[in-house]
């Protein structure tokens, strides 16, 4: 199941959009982070000024673009959106802030993937509110200082590492959110099921959550393949069974992988002695392009135990030959 944002379908960007909650009390976990936005409202509504611009990183599907929605509702502003390499040129960037309102938000998905050029451009956008645009060419070229109302950015990243030192030192809060614990990811399910109008048993949300791999993404999309399988079967109510047939036709084990997941594993196993493997290796011998790799597989691996990042590359763990039902070489290097 490749989850990348470009791998997304219409019909999955809706199902996103449907179920994504509008208030800030209607977002299921992150306790710290909707703590600390609670409060940047607040002091934002009080002071009657627009908020400080924020940065959220965290594997996909966790929340982000979310999480923008909801900070433009609780603020009463509008949102527009874009993303890293979607703003080619400096002028696709000019000519969105340009059409902003005051206290409005931009929601820049990707923002480690923005080029040179729009980057040095955003800059000053976000420090004086202000875009110094070129006019003409050569020794005729001139600067013009445009200002910009008072606006907020909200960027989105899955690889905070990625982002250019002086782009995340304008931000005025970065926030992290980190994976979902079975109990919350069971009670997005809960609350997806009632908007979709399907009843679905306790017992039976939890082992789809617990096979979500931490992610609300993924337990919507499972809930609505099982509801997909309750509809043709003609089962008025989701129940355990229901929920391990769907899981088994996914081929998703008890862990939450993907046949991917399995893939991944089993190549660092059997063809590269349990690592160290560098990612290109990887990537061509999966034939898997390295970003999806690095974004949508590798970090819920890490997150269980499975794999460790080292200088020189992957390396396998011991619960990932237990996992995997494999035998580490003698020499194994852990
Ligand atoms: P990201 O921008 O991090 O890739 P999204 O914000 O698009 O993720 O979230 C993906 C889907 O998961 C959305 O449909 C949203 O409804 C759901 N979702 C994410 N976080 C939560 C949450 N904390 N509570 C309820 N639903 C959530």
């Amino acid at each position: 199941m490749d989850l990348t944002p470009q791998a997304q379908k219409p019909e999955e960007v809706q199902l996103d959009n449907s179920l994504r909650p509008q208030k800030l009390t209607d977002f299921i976990g992150q306790q710290q982070v909707k703590n600390h936005l609670k409060i940047f409202i607040q002091a934002a509504k009080q002071r009657q000024e627009p908020i400080d611009h924020l940065l959220i990183y965290g594997p996909p599907g966790l929340g982000k673009t979310t999480l923008a929605y909801i900070m433009a509702t609780e603020l009463g502003v509008q949102i527009r959106t874009t993303s890293g390499p979607a703003l080619e040129r400096a002028g696709d960037l000019a000519s969105i802030l340009t059409s902003l309102s005051p206290g409005d938000i931009l929601f820049i998905d990707e923002i480690h993937r923005l080029n040179k050029t729009v980057e040095e451009t955003l800059y000053p956008a976000m420090e004086d509110f202000c875009l110094d645009v070129i006019l003409g060419k050569g020794p005729a070229a001139r600067t013009l200082r445009l200002d910009l109302p008072r606006f907020t950015i909200i960027g989105a990243t899955t690889k905070a590492g990625m982002v250019a030192a002086p782009l995340r030192d304008r931000f005025g809060a970065i926030h992290k959110l980190g994976f979902y614990k079975p109990a919350e990811l069971a009670q997005v399910i809960q609350r997806s099921a009632k908007i979709l109008g399907v009843d679905i048993l306790p017992p039976a949300a939890l082992t789809l959550a617990q096979r979500s791999r931490g992610t609300p993404r993924i337990a919507n999309k499972l809930l609505k393949r099982v509801r997909d399988l309750a509809q043709v079967n003609q089962i008025d109510q989701i129940d355990q069974s229901l929920v391990n047939q769907a899981l088994d036709m996914l081929e998703i084990d008890s862990q939450g992988l993907t046949p991917i997941d399995r893939q991944y594993l089993k190549v660092i196993a059997q063809h590269y002695q349990g690592g160290p493997v560098g990612a290109d290796t990887l990537s061509a011998s999966l034939s898997e392009d390295k970003r999806t790799l690095e974004e949508m597989v590798e970090p819920f691996l890490i997150q269980l135990g499975f794999i460790k990042r080292s200088p020189r590359g992957r390396l396998l763990t011991p619960a990932a030959y237990q996992h995997l039902g494999l035998k580490p070489k003698e020499n194994q290097l852990f």
